[in-house]
């Protein structure tokens, strides 16, 4: 089940676990959810359902798992990657934005947790994996509530690895800098227009200007991530937190 995926990084997710052969859950919000999970399920040839629980409500995300595990089976891996951003300074940061990032980048991924792990401690069995950020390891101004989140869903991670060590789980956080998403390309095109700069100098001289890898991470990479943390070969790989970022983190 992947929190989040009919959508930008989350699709590229599910799209890789497809290709893998594995079932997948769908979830998010967007109004073609059902189609976009039809569609990979008659792709790739494998068992999908959609669900578009918010994340919001404790009891939603009670629905989202017990609905996921009743058409799917019971989930052996779960990706928590949903997550939502906004950019103010802290004096003006408005409460409500505060506390529902709060609730969807870090209190969703404990619940959904919460509610898989006792399954998979009886499978022994079970990979974790939380989609935090490079703002998971440190700070960019006017981000508050995204770093504070992502800071929270690394120690989260952490505390899952430790739990879960004795069972054959492991849990683990991937933290990559800007991804290659329709809502970036919209941003850079925005950019582009604020600054009369072309498309690749946004690129280089206003987004990526913290990486040195003048590059976007591209969804199916951190997908391709994800297979190899849920394979065998990654069985002693736990509680760790993955940069995937050009080096941002490395200064
Ligand atoms: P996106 O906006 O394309 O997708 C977010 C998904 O979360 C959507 O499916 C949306 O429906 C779902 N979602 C949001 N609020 C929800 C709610 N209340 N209930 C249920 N579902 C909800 O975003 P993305 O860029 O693909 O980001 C995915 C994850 O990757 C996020 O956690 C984000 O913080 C993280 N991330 C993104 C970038 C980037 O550059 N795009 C970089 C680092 C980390």
């Amino acid at each position: 089940m992947i929190t989040g995926s009919t959508s930008g990084i989350g699709l590229g997710i599910a799209r890789e676990f497809a290709t893998a052969g594995y079932a997948v859950g769908f979830h998010g919000l967007e109004p073609d959810g059902v189609e976009i999970s039809t569609a990979a399920g008659l792709e790739f040839g494998v068992p999908t359902f959609f669900s578009n629980r918010n994340l919001l409500s404790m009891e939603s995300i009670e629905k989202l798992v017990r609905d996921t595990e009743m058409n799917l089976g019971p989930i052996d891996v779960l990706v928590n990657n949903a997550g939502i951003q906004h950019v103010a300074n802290i004096e003006d940061f408005p409460v409500e934005n505060w506390n529902n990032i709060i609730s969807v980048d870090l209190t969703a991924a404990f619940h959904t947790t919460r509610l898989v792990l006792g399954g998979m401690k009886k499978r022994n069995w079970g990979r974790i994996i939380n989609i935090a950020s490079v703002h998971g390891l440190l700070a960019s101004e006017f981000k508050s509530a995204y770093v504070s989140a992502k800071h929270g869903l690394v120690g989260l991670t952490k505390v899952t690895a430790l739990e879960g060590a004795s069972y054959g789980i492991t849990a683990n956080a991937i933290c990559p800098g800007y991804v290659d998403t329709p809502l970036v390309r919209k941003q850079i095109a925005d950019q582009a227009r604020l600054h009369h700069m072309t498309q690749e100098e946004v690129i280089e001289k206003v987004m990526l200007i913290k990486q040195p890898i003048k590059k976007f991470v591209k969804p199916e990479s951190i997908g391709a991530l994800c297979i190899f943390l849920a394979s065998d070969h990654a069985e002693l790989v736990t509680g760790t937190a993955i940069a995937m970022d050009g080096g941002w983190n490395a200064q």
